[in-house]
């Protein structure tokens, strides 16, 4: 069996950056590491259309319902399902840069109170139960605030689905607050490993993360 380990945070939160690292690093010390990155924008049927979503293709953030911008994210992994079986059978460990928790956090935002708690647990049972998708053993959540975040995100170059310095939901600084609080929810409701991306005012260095989460994961790995 394998270790199934989901990499979370709002956008700019470094997923991209630490599931590379860490997938090198466990190579590195010879353990047999697969790394997946969802959305799945070029890959999947389902993908193309999040990127089409994403670019306000469908119309605003607003406007589109987040149960129904829910089925695209977790369509995207139920057509990877033999991607992801592949995966866990052939490595000790998968890193998924986002899973299903990221679907959780974003639609949830858009929503409070019971229409929150209910569209939470609508998405998990659509994508464990109806599409049976494997839980994460270990999540790893990447905290670091808004602010610090865009400024991430300023920094970052061209994106593959969209030629906008930020699509819509990063353009939103109020809507990542809210994926922010949910996400914080869940690390507390769910048991995950929150790593403190910011120490004072600064954003940690990628290393000094980086080494954290590989204390964590050796600590998480069988024997
Ligand atoms: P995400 O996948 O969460 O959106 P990325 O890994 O793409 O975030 O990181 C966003 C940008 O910030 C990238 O340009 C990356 O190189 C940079 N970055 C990530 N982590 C750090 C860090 N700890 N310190 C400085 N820059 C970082």
């Amino acid at each position: 069996m394998s270790l199934f380990i989901a990499i979370e945070g709002i956008d700019g939160s470094g997923k991209g950056t630490q599931a590379a690292r860490l997938h090198a690093y466990l190579m590195s010390k010879g353990h047999k590491s697969a790394l997946l990155s969802f959305p799945r924008y070029q890959q999947t049927m389902f993908g193309q259309k999040i990127g089409d979503f994403l670019n306000g293709r469908f119309g605003t953030l607003e406007t589109v319902h987040p149960l129904l911008a829910s089925l695209l994210f977790a369509g995207d992994r139920f057509e990877s399902s033999e991607l992801i079986q592949t995966a866990t059978a052939n490595h000790d460990v998968v890193i998924c840069d986002r899973y299903v928790a990221s679907n959780v956090a974003h639609q949830g935002a858009k929503a409070s109170g019971t229409e929150r708690n209910e569209l939470i647990e609508w998405i998990q049972h659509l994508e464990y139960s109806i599409y049976k998708l494997p839980r994460a053993d270990l999540t790893l959540f990447l905290d670091v605030d808004v602010e610090h975040a865009q400024e991430l995100i300023a920094a970052k170059s061209r994106r593959d689905y969209t030629d906008k310095a930020a699509d819509l939901q990063e353009a939103d600084a109020n809507y990542l607050r809210r994926v922010r609080d949910v996400y914080l929810e869940l690390a507390r409701e769910q048991q995950w490993t929150s790593i403190n991306c910011v120490q004072g005012t600064r954003v940690r260095t990628i290393d000094e993360i980086a080494a954290e989460i590989a204390a964590v994961v050796e600590a998480s790995l069988p024997g």
